[in-house]
């Protein structure tokens, strides 16, 4: 309860950077109202919230990296982003900061062999790749599936379960109330289910660092320019 408070203070000697919190979804604990708060808390203030093995041990090598450590090669497949897919869902308050993303990290994005998103933000993210493309190689840039609240959630978390998409990107908008939030939470139990593998990032703050930490991870083994 206590770490809730942590994340939000401004004393550099008392606040979190990030939380890794590996979560039993089996486990009632992970529903308590601390567990969820702490998981907001991070989203508004833009920290890292790992509530999977998979996202810790990730986040847990770009930050060694950066730090100038030499990276894990165990780790190179998972990098191997020709091999990948990734799912890229976003609330629309945040459709913008999505798009904007999508744009700046267009090339890596672009690597992964696929990409999935939620009905809406696919359609606004295929638009935006046609333009970055051509009409019609960025037509089908993304794979949509049905809109969020009408279930495309719960679609992408069956991707996840099959083990068909490790990484998500989700953008989400933690001041308004959200008819779907079961689907929402549906979608992170799923990554924790699989937690060797999935991992889910929360906020755009943190996206944005892990999509550039990524990429000069990727360019180790891939031909990224
Ligand atoms: P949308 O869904 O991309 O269809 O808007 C996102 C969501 O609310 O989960």
């Amino acid at each position: 309860m206590m770490l809730v408070s942590r994340v939000v203070d401004n004393d550099p000697a008392r606040t979190l950077d990030a939380v890794i919190y590996l979560m039993d979804p089996v486990d009632p604990s992970s529903n308590f109202p601390e567990a969820l708060a702490l998981k907001r808390q991070c989203v508004i203030h833009g920290k890292p919230f790992l509530s999977t093995l998979a996202g810790a041990r990730e986040w847990l090598e770009l930050e060694a990296m950066d730090s100038g450590a030499e990276p894990d090669t165990a780790l190179d497949t998972s990098f191997d982003l020709s091999m990948e897919s990734i799912a890229l869902i976003a609330h629309d308050a945040m459709k913008d900061r999505m798009l904007d993303l999508a744009k700046r990290h267009f090339d890596l994005l672009d690597s992964f062999t696929i990409r999935y998103a939620t009905g809406t933000t696919g359609r606004l993210l295929n638009e935006l790749a046609q333009k970055m493309k051509g009409k019609d190689a960025g037509r089908n840039w993304v794979k949509p599936f049905l809109s969020g609240p009408m279930g495309g959630d719960a679609q992408i978390a069956e991707l996840i379960l099959n083990r068909q998409c490790r990484r998500v990107l989700f953008l989400e908008d933690p001041h308004v109330a959200r008819q779907h939030e079961a689907d929402i939470q549906l979608l992170e139990r799923a990554a924790r289910t699989v937690t060797d593998y999935a991992s889910c990032m929360s906020d755009a703050h943190s996206v944005e660092r892990w999509l550039n930490l990524l990429m000069r991870r990727a360019r180790r083994i891939c031909r990224l320019t």
